[in-house]
């Protein structure tokens, strides 16, 4: 699931690799903000608050390389993402809403009792759609959308993860309101254990450290969403820090109806409505990444009917249309990738830390 960071940091890539990323990474549609500049307007903005100063002495501390990497590989200037793309998780939709997406947009009426948290976890299978609703809170709270993955800290950045989550955090607060999601959360915060190497010990304690200014820094428009397949493994300092855990379950039988319509709408197909309920019966137990793996596989279908010796010179339009028999020839190829052994574990774990449902 998520990203992870694309290269490691060192001071010999930098100059070449990087920079190379990052003009041909930017998209048209996502505009690049520098660093420097964002930096400036904030800087700007608190002059009337007269605290530029804080802001400058936090860029100041940061290597600018490194600021330069996490606007180029952590900051994502993906596609926006609506409430309405995701299947499903109406309970989990509801409460973040009502949680961290209104508040991130009028701070000022969420005051007081009604102060949102800063830290949320969502946990459950593998691809139901965590990062999904990640990038929708920052689309739909127009923040700055940060995802990086946990275990590339203590994987490719080694020596210099710690590093790395501090310069994440000061660019964040930079571009706020920000949303920074950490995927594979468990990798940073697990139980501590004494053949734990010192250097992920210093990754985790930073975070920490992070995470609690985060949390009691009440003008702050910073919102951290951890996810992970393996709650169990977090220990009670990160559980706390996370005040709302949602469980995000595999699709019920809806989901995955109005996830196959979804995903079947850019395509020329022949199913019935009734079609689509029956492929959907059949796909009980699969993932929202199963289903859309499903759909990818059915669409070849089609093709895998033609003469291709003659790809070159096939119109589009002698494509057959998707039919209910390549999905059944899908079905038997793509199947799921969840254990139901495993959905018993995130029951008891939601039954017991969870936030509801
Ligand atoms: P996770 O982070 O939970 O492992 P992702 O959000 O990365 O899963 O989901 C992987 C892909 O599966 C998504 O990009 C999306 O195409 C599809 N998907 C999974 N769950 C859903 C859902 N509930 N609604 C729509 N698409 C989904």
């Amino acid at each position: 699931v998520g990203t992870g960071l694309g290269q490691s940091y060192s001071d010999d890539n930098i100059n070449t690799e990087s920079r190379k990323k990052l003009g041909s990474r930017r998209t048209a549609k996502g505009k690049f903000v520098s660093p420097l500049l964002a930096h400036r307007e904030s800087e700007s903005k608190n002059e009337e608050k007269g605290s530029s100063t804080l802001v400058d002495d936090r860029l100041k501390n940061i290597d600018p390389k490194m600021v330069e990497l996490i606007t180029a590989e952590i900051m994502d200037k993906g596609p926006e993402v609506a409430w309405n793309d995701i299947a499903g998780l109406e309970f989990a939709k509801a409460a973040i809403q009502e949680a961290v997406v209104w508040p991130l947009l009028r701070p000022d009426i969420f005051t007081g009792l009604r102060k949102p948290p800063k830290g949320i976890l969502l946990f459950g299978p593998p691809g139901t759609g965590k990062t999904l609703i990640g990038k929708c809170v920052a689309s739909q709270s127009k923040s700055t959308f940060f995802s990086i993955s946990a275990s590339s800290l203590t994987s490719k950045w080694i020596g210099d993860g710690e590093k790395m989550v501090r310069a994440l955090f000061v660019v964040a607060r930079v571009h706020q309101p920000s949303v920074i999601f950490i995927d594979e959360v468990d990798s940073l915060l697990t139980q501590r254990s004494d053949t734990e190497h010192e250097s992920s010990r210093r990754i985790k304690t930073e975070f920490l450290v992070q995470l609690d200014g985060a949390t009691t820094d009440s003008e702050e428009r910073l919102l951290v969403i951890g996810a992970t397949n393996r709650p169990q493994e977090l220990d009670e300092a990160a559980r706390r820090r996370f005040v709302k855990r949602l469980y995000i379950p595999l699709p019920e039988h809806q989901a995955r109806v109005d996830l196959l319509k979804q995903l079947m709408g850019s395509e020329r197909h022949s199913l019935t409505d009734d079609q689509i309920e029956a492929i959907a019966q059949q796909s009980a137990g699969y993932s929202g990444a199963d289903i859309k793996h499903l759909c990818s596989e059915a669409a070849l279908e089609p093709i895998r009917s033609l003469d291709l010796s003659n790809i070159e010179n096939i119109q589009a339009s002698q494509v057959p249309s998707v039919s209910v028999t390549d999905f059944q020839k899908a079905l038997s190829k793509v199947r799921a990738s969840v254990c139901p052994n495993d959905l018993v574990q995130y029951l008891r774990w939601n039954e017991t830390y969870g936030s509801g449902i």
